[in-house]
């Protein structure tokens, strides 16, 4: 395991030092009584965690336990006490989609066309009149809409009712009832693949196939 020594303090740079009162500079001297314009460098993040393999800054390290030659770091596996599986492998038709283009460009719009639910609540959007950073603020009851399992025929079906509705469509009503700017941009190849990847894969949508399948024998 490689490890880092301590960085002396002359390390860091001092941005604002250079710049005088006489300097024209003075619109990055009134920004400087505000933000601190001092840049510190902690190395790179190479460091490994022993137990699980997490990567680190050296100065992440825990202090009490640690040396200069042997940091010890408990941010990740608590040192070996919390064990996590491994991510599961994606399956072979979602990697290989990767490589189209199309697909990467429209990724957004494919992940919603497969949506089961939407998100429902009273969303305040008069805080982001003004300047600042988007805030998402939103009040009462937030749900999900999910929609009856046996929604009526004369009505467009969404969401999770496209599994188990019509299933012999289910790409065109897929296509047709997804009202998005990127429609147009979407290849009915592509939402068939995705479509029998999560037939197969998705424990969710099995369950509410063999629903479905079960509510068509009675
Ligand atoms: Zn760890």
């Amino acid at each position: 395991m490689a490890c880092r020594p301590e960085r002396p303090a002359s390390s860091h740079l001092l941005l604002s030092s250079s710049v005088s009162s006489s300097s024209p500079v003075r619109k990055c001297q009134r920004l400087s009584t505000f933000l601190s314009l001092t840049y510190d460098d902690c190395g790179d993040c190479s460091l490994i965690c022993q137990f699980c393999g997490a990567l680190f800054w050296y100065a992440k390290r825990v202090l009490t336990t640690s040396t200069v030659n042997q940091p010890y770091y408990s941010h990740c596996c608590k040192s070996d006490v919390v064990i996590l599986p491994f991510p599961l492998t994606p399956p072979h038709v979602l990697t290989s989609l990767y490589d189209v283009p199309t697909f990467r460009e429209n990724i957004r719009a494919y992940n919603s066309m497969f949506a089961m639910t939407s998100f429902g609540g009273q969303v305040d959007e008069n805080i982001n009149k003004g300047l600042g950073p988007y805030v998402f603020k939103v009040s009462g009851q937030v749900c999900h809409w999910l929609g009856s399992l046996c929604p009526q025929d004369n009505k467009r079906h969404r969401f999770l009712q496209l599994y188990i509705v019509d299933t012999q469509n289910e790409v065109s009503n897929r296509l047709s009832s997804f009202d998005h700017p990127s429609k147009s941009r979407l290849d009915d190849k592509i939402v068939t693949m995705l479509m029998n990847m999560l037939t197969v894969h998705n424990e969710y949508i099995r369950t509410f196939k063999t629903a479905r399948d079960l509510a068509a024998e009675k």
